[in-house]
């Protein structure tokens, strides 16, 4: 019996699995050396101020110009390095990065918030914020000028070592958001028990903004509600114009999309920033240098 079970394949052959697994290797054990030959680097993506026309932040994506694989984007490696404990060395690397650009930024006069991405495991991390106020105070970057974002669900992991995280990165007066709202699959209500600034809501929101009339009403509940609560509100996504000016009128704070702006790197945004310096209430694209 034992015999013929033997000969029953336990799955068949796929190649197709097999490169994806060699990809993966390929990523998780390039990413010292990725780091090591500044094979990562940030790009920023600017955010409207809808009310004064002004861009008074941008978000810190990371990218990764693989030697092999070219250009790789986080969606694929973020995750792999969440679940192989390498974004204990990324995250950090971010973090230093971001900073130093803050402090040239500010060096050349340029004043902007710059908002960073941190994972559930982060937060985890019961020395985070002291790790953040060191560095902080080492680029001589205040406080106030960065924010940090963590998605909802990783919110959802451990909430009350989150939330005392939370309060001791609030108390040295780091910035917090929420980001990818509603996918998390938490209510609003339970928002008002979080210590942050600002609520991201999810792109995802935006698939069916213009074809159907409920996505729609569930889009601006929402954003009454965020508001409700005394939290700024942002909507990431946003492709056109229209989808903007009904953002607007629903009373959305701050917008994020490509139809506003793409992410740039940092030497195009120096570049651009003269454009974003004031206000633009007619809403205009920015366009890549
Ligand atoms: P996120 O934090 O929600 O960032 C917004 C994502 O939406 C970015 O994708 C941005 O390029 C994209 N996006 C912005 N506007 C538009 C638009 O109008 N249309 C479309 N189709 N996309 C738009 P990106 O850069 O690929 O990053 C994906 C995710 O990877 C981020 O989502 C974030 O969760 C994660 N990530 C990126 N950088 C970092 C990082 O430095 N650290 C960590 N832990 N995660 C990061
Ligand atoms: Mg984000
Ligand atoms: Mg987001
Ligand atoms: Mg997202």
């Amino acid at each position: 019996k034992k015999a013929k079970a033997l000969k029953q394949p336990i799955a068949f052959y796929d190649q197709d699995d097999d490169k994806a697994q060699y990809r993966e290797l390929l990523i998780i054990n390039g990413l010292p050396k990725g780091l090591k030959q500044d094979q990562l680097f940030m790009v920023f993506q600017p955010k409207l101020d809808i009310k004064s026309g002004q861009c008074k932040q941008v978000e810190a994506l990371i990218r990764w110009q693989h030697e092999s694989l070219g250009l790789i984007s986080p969606s694929e490696f973020i995750p792999l390095a969440e679940q192989t404990g390498m974004i204990d060395i990324l995250s950090p690397w971010v973090l230093d990065n971001v900073l130093a650009q803050q402090a040239k930024w500010r060096n050349m006069g340029i004043y902007v918030n710059v908002a960073l991405n941190l994972s559930s495991t982060d937060l985890d991390n019961p020395n985070l914020a002291v790790d953040v106020g060191t560095k902080l105070s080492q680029y001589l970057v205040p406080a106030e000028s960065i924010t940090i974002e963590i998605t909802e669900s990783a919110l959802m992991i451990s909430l009350e070592q989150t939330i005392m995280t939370l309060n001791q990165l609030r108390d040295i007066g780091v910035k917090l958001a929420i980001d990818d709202f509603g996918t998390g699959h938490s209510s609003l209500a339970y928002l008002r028990h979080l210590p942050v600034d600002e609520v991201k809501i999810d792109k995802a929101f935006l698939d069916e903004f213009e074809t159907s009339k409920a996505a729609k009403q569930i889009v601006k509940t929402s954003i009454d509600l965020a508001k409700n609560l005394g939290f700024e509100v942002t909507v990431e996504g946003v492709e056109s114009k229209s989808v903007l000016e009904t953002l607007h009128l629903f009373g959305v704070d701050t917008i994020q999309g490509d139809y506003f702006a793409k992410p740039f790197t940092a030497s195009e945004f120096e570049h651009i920033y003269p454009q974003l310096n004031y206000s633009q209430l007619n809403h205009p694209q920015i366009k890549h240098p």
